[in-house]
């Protein structure tokens, strides 16, 4: 179906990792090193999905989302915070993320969680 999805992270490590399993899931896979690419980078591709890292520079994750979500209210966008970032990810739900994943995170429960964010908008639309 071609989806989209735009990872934003600041280790390389992590966005190379990901960018490999989305694409062998069959995802088109944009890549943002920080909060400003993130933002432009969502304007440019208009993803379905976004993964967001908290912490990175120039712009933090709940930065970038909230000037995303002002552009764009129904995208969905999944918050990766680090383990004890509670209050953190109360405020990106807040925001209006849809998920939290705590890094360091099982690959599998995220993918899971990216398929049922992306099918539930499906459903609502065949709905
Ligand atoms: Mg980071």
């Amino acid at each position: 179906m071609g989806q989209r999805i735009l990872i934003a992270d600041d280790q390389k490590g992590i966005r190379r990792l990901l960018e490999e399993l989305f694409k062998r899931e069959g995802w088109e896979v944009i890549l943002a090193a920080d909060g400003r690419e993130a933002v432009a980078k969502t304007a440019e591709f208009k993803p379905d999905i976004v993964l967001m890292d908290m912490k990175m520079p120039n712009m933090n994750g709940i930065e970038a989302v909230k000037r995303i979500l002002t552009d764009y209210g129904d995208i969905n966008i999944i918050m990766m915070t680090a383990y004890g970032e509670m209050e953190v990810a109360k405020e990106a739900l807040k925001a209006g993320v849809k998920e939290c994943i705590t890094k360091p995170f099982d690959i599998f429960e995220l993918v899971e969680m990216v398929n049922d964010l992306v099918n539930k908008d499906c459903h609502q639309k065949i709905v």
